[in-house]
């Protein structure tokens, strides 16, 4: 019996001691055979782990061996790979789960990622990419963590100026974008039509409004515009616009009339409008289509060549376009803006001027009333005043104009949406 058990532990060790062998001439011939493709493809490149780690399952994964690696030349630079805004590709090993640290200017974004695509989007900067992650192959198969680095960088998107419609009739508007401009820089434009105004839209967006005005002579012009160290320059037909002419019969002698037509009356106006042409608001406060002030009927249009009591040899050009409407009828504001006149005057009467932005006004005059003060901002469709015939006025009605600068432009062009000013779109970005 004694012999029997000492046989059988010889037999026991025997089989140990060989089963150890074969154990350990498995572990110590293991390769990390079942180690899955581990490359990251980064913008359609290998990039292969900075670090990594892999455990093959030794004797059907009763024993892991672990195989550890670092490869500092996997760690790669890009370079540039693209103007902003770029957008980043990734294509992670299948199984992989884990994460990705993209860090620019101390800022840090964090984002889960698995196997399959990624798509990132980036700004403009330079740029570290770190991607930690796991790969398993399930019960008894190999389990893995892997570390991917490389850095790049994305440049500032070129400066462009974009135009809208570059053909105009007199007393259209002319529209410029600027995109991409870093945000430093204030931009100016420079041309013989008149004010021309760079106010701030969104993210390295300015807008400006030309203005053609109604006696601006048909042929090209340019405008020039400068943005830090970069020119633009484009230029601008200016087509003629057939104005109507009218024979204008006025009872100068009329004691309400002959003061408002007074000399008087034109120094006070020589004296507070004009200086307004020379003020803008280096902000874009109108947005979408602007909408007529008032209802009623155009008894005279805007560009009208008039005549007084039959004096041919000094025609007058009406600079904004008349709304006849019973008196008190609502005045509204066309857009948002600023009022920068609310006053009443000999020879405009009952005077509101909006600034809507970059110098783009909006002027009214005869009302009877006054529903605004100076200094306050106004949204569109705001009751402004009511339809009057105060000052040089012969009935009730709206005197509506519109100006950039000095340069009197189209109102009735501006309630559609194919004017010059909206070629470039309604809104601020
Ligand atoms: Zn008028």
């Amino acid at each position: 019996m004694k012999k029997f058990i000492l046989r059988l532990m010889a037999v026991i060790i025997i089989l140990s001691v060989a089963f150890a062998g074969y154990g350990y001439y498995e572990y110590a011939n293991a390769n990390p055979v079942s180690s899955p493709e581990t490359d990251v493809l980064f913008m359609e490149t290998a990039l292969a782990p900075a670090q990594s780690e892999w455990n093959e399952p030794v004797l059907r994964g009763l024993v892991y061996r672990r195989f550890e690696k670092t490869d500092a030349a996997a760690e790669r630079n890009f370079g540039a790979i693209g103007r902003s805004p770029a957008q980043l590709y990734l294509r992670l090993p299948e199984g992989f789960a884990g994460r990705l640290r993209l860090t620019t200017d101390g800022a840090v974004r964090d984002e889960t990622l698995r196997g399959g695509d990624a798509v990132f989007d980036a700004e403009a900067g330079d740029y570290n990419l770190e991607i930690t992650g796991d790969i398993s192959k399930g019960q008894g198969g190999g389990y893995g963590s892997f570390t991917y680095r490389c850095s790049f960088s994305v440049e500032e998107a070129e400066p462009e100026l974009l135009t809208g419609k570059t053909e105009l009739a007199q007393g259209d508007i002319m529209s410029l974008k600027l995109i991409n401009i870093p945000p430093e820089i204030t931009p100016s434009a420079e041309t013989s039509l008149g004010m021309a105004v760079f106010t701030p839209g969104g993210k390295g967006v300015w807008h400006a409004a030309v203005p053609v005005g109604n006696r601006q002579n048909p042929g090209s012009y340019t405008i020039s515009v400068q943005a830090g160290d970069r020119h633009f320059e484009t230029d601008v037909s200016v087509l003629p616009f057939d104005f109507v002419e009218q024979n204008l019969t006025i009872d100068v002698g009329d004691p309400v009339i002959s003061e408002a037509n007074s000399p008087e009356a034109y120094r006070e106006y020589r004296e507070k409008i004009p200086p307004l042409f020379e003020t803008f608001d280096t902000e874009r406060y109108w947005e979408g289509v602007f909408d007529a002030p008032a209802d009623g009927r155009v008894s005279t249009e805007f560009g009208t060549i008039r005549y007084t009591n039959g004096n041919y040899a000094n025609p007058r050009s009406h600079n904004g376009m008349d709304i006849a409407a019973p008196e008190g009828s609502p005045v509204r504001a066309p857009n948002a803006g600023r009022v920068v006149m609310a006053e009443r005057l000999l020879n405009t009467g009952n005077t509101v001027v909006i600034e809507h932005g970059g110098g783009l006004k909006s002027y009214y005059f005869h009302m009877s009333r006054l529903d605004v003060n100076i200094g306050e901002t106004v949204n569109k469709g705001e009751l402004i005043g009511a339809i009057g015939t105060t000052g040089y006025s012969t009935g009730p009605h709206l005197h509506y104009e519109m100006r950039i600068g000095n340069k009197p432009v189209s109102p009735s062009m501006l309630f559609s949406e194919s004017a010059g000013l909206y070629s470039l779109g309604v809104t601020n970005d």
